[in-house]
């Protein structure tokens, strides 16, 4: 059986934003992606193209991108 690879768009974020607990600035990395395959739809129940799932990651990126986020020990300190 042949194994059929999709190919991922990928999108590579990252911010720096000031933790929201010290006020530090805080510098995150992320990779957002989709597969380009026959399951992956939109909401209108066509498969997505290269162009949607790239506006997509950008959409959802700029949206991370703009949200602060505490250090994990922050965070800690926060809730205990
Ligand atoms: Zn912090």
């Amino acid at each position: 059986m042949p194994t059929y690879r999709f190919r991922e768009i990928k999108h590579q974020a990252s911010k720096n934003l000031p933790c929201p607990v010290c006020g530090k600035k805080l510098r995150r990395q992320r990779t957002f992606g989709q597969t380009l395959n026959p399951f992956n739809k939109n909401a209108d129940g066509q498969v997505k193209t290269e162009l949607e799932i790239v506006r997509e990651l950008n959409a959802t990126a700029a949206e991370w991108e703009q949200q602060p986020e505490p250090h994990p020990n922050c965070q800690q300190q926060a809730a205990s």
